[in-house]
This record gives C-alpha cells, structure tokens and sequence, in this order.
C-alpha cells in the first residue's frame, strides 16, 4: 500500500540520515509497499514541529485515503513515550498508520516501551514487554498474519474459510448477546444497560476449548486472542491493519451491527474504559466524608442507551462518593445512607460558591501558594493508567484512538500539580474563583482549603490557618 517515510537528523552525522533512508526503503521493499512521499529534514534542517508538520499535511491531502508513515524508530517521531503517543493518535485521526522500520519491532508501541524514556523512567524498565512479544511471536500470532477465519489468495485478497468463519461467529454472536429491544427515551432519560451482552471472553474460550477447538498454532484459547478478534474490523468486510492491504471487497464474516453491538459490550467491560476520566476531578484530595473522614472518591458512570433508529449512544456521569458506603454509587438517592454521594457538578459548584461566599479578608488571610512540585499521587495514578493503556493497546487489545484519553487524563494531572510555583498569588487565586477554568479553579481552591467537609446536604470548606 502507499506510504510516506519520515526521518529526523538524530546525529551530527550525515550517514545516519543515509542510513534511516536506506531503512525506509528497504522496510517499503520488503512489504511491497510504494513510498509515495519522503518527509525529511530537509536542508538547511527544518524545525521539528514544522516538518511534522509537513507530514500531516502531506497525509491531509491524501483526502481520506490511509498510508503508512514509515519511520526508522520512534525516536524520529518523538523524544518521550506520551509525546510519541500524542502524535500517534493524530496520525491516526487523519490517516496515518505508523510502521517502524526495525523488522523485529515494526509496532510504534512495542518499539517504544522499549526505547522511549517515560514520565522519569527508563525504556529498560518495559523490558518485559519485549519478552512477552517475542513469546507471542513464538505463538504464531504475529503481526500482519492473515487473520483467523480467512485464507490469503496468491494475490494477497482474502478468501473465507468456513471452519474458522464458523467460530469467529460464534464468537461475535455469543458475546455481543441479544439486541436490545427497541426504546423510547434519550440523553435525558438514558436506560441503564443498552446491550448487557452474552458470557464473557473467559466462559467463552471455555465453551470452545471444551469442544476441542484449538487456535491455529494449535493452543487452546483465551481470552487476550478472543479480544483481538472481537476489535478486528477485518470481519465486516474492510479495514486494514499492521500495514497489510486487505481487499476492500472480501467477503465479511460477521454481520455490521452484530460488530457494532459487541465492541459496545466490549467498551462497557473494558477495566481501562472503566477508569477514564476525562479531566480529574476538582475537589479530588480535598472533598471529605463528614461521617468518616475519608477522602470522597472521584467516580465515572458510563449509561448506553438505545435510540429508536437503533443505533447506541454513551453518556458518562460524575459523581463524587464516600468509599464507605458499601454499593458506591448505586444506591444513589435510595435510603437516607449517612456516607454522601453527589453528582461532581453539584458538588463542584457547591464548594466554589461556598468558598466564593467568604469576605476578600477572610480568603487572603487563608491563602498559601501551592509550593510542592514534586508528582503528586494523583499524578503517578495517571502515569500508571498512561502507561496500562499503552501496554494493552501494544498487545493488540484496541487501537491507537483508545489512547486519547488516559493521555488527556495524564496532561490534565500533570497541569494541576504544576502550579506556577512562586508567581502564584492571592490575586491569581481569587481572579480563578470567577472563572469555570478546572485546572486553575483547582489549584485556588487547594491555596486556600485545607479540605471540604461534605455532608449529604451541604459543603463546609475548612480554610487554611494562613501560617506555613
Ligand atoms: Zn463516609
């Protein structure tokens, strides 16, 4: 298929530039792929944000059309594994599917958890990752393989193969479940389950090891392989992935919205969708439970729902808890529970009002600039999530886009606990309390509170003493 190169002067050195082009070519070469398109230093060298810059809008101008941007390693892409990340997905967004060079790495992920630094670690520490690789190599599922259920033709196009089609329907129609009945309703009126979805991936590799069936190389199978082939587009009849042109027109094994249904299962199960935040929370660290004392815990609800059209819709809702109660949030608005549970913008503008409310006086009197800049602990929970998500994505579980959240929830976490130190002031604290800007809102609200005391009812902030 097409393909752009694209390399950076990583040395002094003029023969590396040579040799990153040569590995370019030679990638191309071997994968039958026509390197439409070299975006390079140029000369005298470019800045780097402008020849990336280049490239994406070499890539716009393909109109919708894919191509595989070609790069020796990740290092001519980017220096650290979240920026390597962040241009990933929008190479992604406008068409772009990243190749490494190296054969034995040509996945931008997997190549970068071994060479890119992350967050003050060292590559060397995702050195497992590389071992879990190359056993999955050993397995035969290697990248670019003709995925289960098809036969390669000697042109390349994909053929069905009836045994495996079997299975992999099986194994759509099992796990997606029934469709839903029609409802009425909307945003406004979500229903709570939308498909609610058959046995999940470890009863169904049970039911099919059980049965005899065996994966390719012969191995029983699990859920990871199971998971992979529920995300692979390839079955409604096109997509591409890992470089390889797939026919636009074979055959497809699996029915559009059977697909559709499963990947929305797939997303309500998912740990890692789970977790997502889309920006952290405001009073996270500082919203206590009156009862107990313990810190109120920032919590996500995803809500699906089905439209009359049939097709599916997702809404998240906020909420902050007191992680004593027993069922969390569910019991939201049920019995007179004393461990309050509110809606995150209730209780966000609850505390803002509450503290906005106080005479000037009182709030400078209080006031303390935030002097740590050490990681908070909220900040390494985002680094972990990060780098999960980047894990899971490199085994093969999802794609790329999958990425765009924890990475958001990681810059957002980054910038609240870098608050701009000692040009911090009163002022700059006060003039926040007026705007809706979370981040900045956040770090006012942490220079003037200790905590907020949250009750079932009401807010009750407790202002710092002013004496450091
Ligand atoms: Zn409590």
């Amino acid at each position: 298929m097409r393909a752009a190169g694209y390399y950076r002067p990583l040395t002094a050195d003029a023969r590396s530039e040579e040799s990153a082009l040569r590995a370019i070519e030679r990638y191309c070469r071997d994968g039958s792929h026509t390197l439409a398109h070299v975006v390079g230093p140029g000369d005298p060298p470019l800045r780097e944000d402008d020849q990336y810059a280049g490239l994406v809008s070499y890539l716009e101008s393909l109109g919708r059309g894919e191509a595989l941007v070609v790069i020796p390693g990740p290092r001519h892409l980017a220096s650290t594994l979240d920026d390597l990340v962040d241009r990933l997905t929008e190479l992604d967004r406008v068409g772009g599917e990243v190749r490494c060079a190296d054969p034995d790495l040509p996945d931008p992920l997997q190549n970068a958890l071994e060479s890119l630094p992350f967050a003050g670690r060292s590559p060397g520490q995702n050195r497992r990752v590389r071992e879990s690789l190359l056993s999955k190599a050993a397995r035969g599922e290697v990248l670019g393989r003709t995925p289960y259920g098809y036969v390669a033709e000697i042109d390349g196009t994909f053929r069905v193969e009836p045994g495996e089609a079997g299975l992999v329907r099986r194994l759509f129609d099992l796990y997606a479940g029934e469709a839903p009945p029609e409802i009425s309703g909307g945003p406004e009126n979500p229903k709570d389950d939308g498909p609610t979805g058959g046995p999940g991936l470890r009863r169904i590799a049970g039911v099919f090891n059980a049965e005899g069936l065996r994966t390719r190389s012969g191995r029983p199978w699990t859920p990871v392989t199971l998971s992979g082939m529920l995300r692979n587009r390839v079955y409604t009849g096109s997509y591409l992935r890992y470089g390889m042109r797939i026919a636009g027109n074979h055959e497809r094994i699996v029915p559009r919205d059977v697909f559709n249904r499963a990947q929305t299962v797939m997303a309500s199960r998912s740990p890692v969708r789970r977790r997502r935040a889309l920006t952290p929370y405001l009073l996270s660290g500082l919203a206590r439970c009156w009862s107990c004392g313990r810190g109120m815990h920032g919590q996500e609800r995803r809500r699906s729902w089905t439209r009359a059209d049939g097709s599916t819709a997702t809404r998240a809702y906020r909420y902050y808890a007191c992680p004593s109660r027993s069922a969390g949030i569910a019991d939201e608005g049920t019995g007179e529970g004393e461990h309050p549970v509110w809606r995150a913008a209730d209780l966000d503008r609850a505390a803002v009002e509450a503290i906005r409310s106080e005479p000037v006086e009182r709030l400078r009197a209080s006031f303390r600039p935030p002097e740590d800049d050490s990681p908070g602990d909220d900040q390494r929970a985002a680094e972990q999530r990060f780098l999960e998500a980047v894990r899971e994505v490199a085994s093969g579980r999802g794609g790329v886009a999958d990425l765009a959240t924890p990475l958001e929830e990681l810059r957002a976490s980054r910038a609240m606990s870098r608050p701009a130190g000692a040009a911090f002031t009163f002022d700059a604290a006060f003039r926040s309390l007026q705007t809706a800007h979370e981040i900045e809102l956040h770090i006012a609200i942490a220079s003037l509170v200790d905590r907020v005391i949250v009750h079932t009812d009401r807010v009750e902030p407790v202002f710092r003493t002013g004496q450091t």
